[in-house]
């Protein structure tokens, strides 16, 4: 069983916020997940954090949220 090990993941969510999660930091915590379950979830396979591709409104706070709850300061959002 291969875990999967991307550098990063990249994505465009709308409203010109961009969201990346370093997968070389990423330890799958799931804080994340837990804090904006709308944008993040934890990828069976990995185990590490995924970004969902749609968007619903009113999500910059939770996102907010899981960057300052990351453990291991994996999320960037610009
Ligand atoms: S909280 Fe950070 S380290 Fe944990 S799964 Fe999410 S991005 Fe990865």
């Amino acid at each position: 069983m291969g875990v999967r090990k991307e550098l990063h993941l990249t994505g465009n969510l709308g409203d010109g916020m961009q969201i990346e999660v370093d997968f070389g930091k990423c330890a799958g915590h799931g804080v994340c997940a837990l804090e904006a379950p709308e944008i993040f979830d934890i990828d069976d396979e990995s185990g590490l954090a995924v970004l969902r591709t749609e968007r619903p409104e009113g999500q910059e706070a939770a996102v907010n949220a899981a960057v300052r709850g990351c453990p291991e300061r994996a999320i960037t959002i610009a």
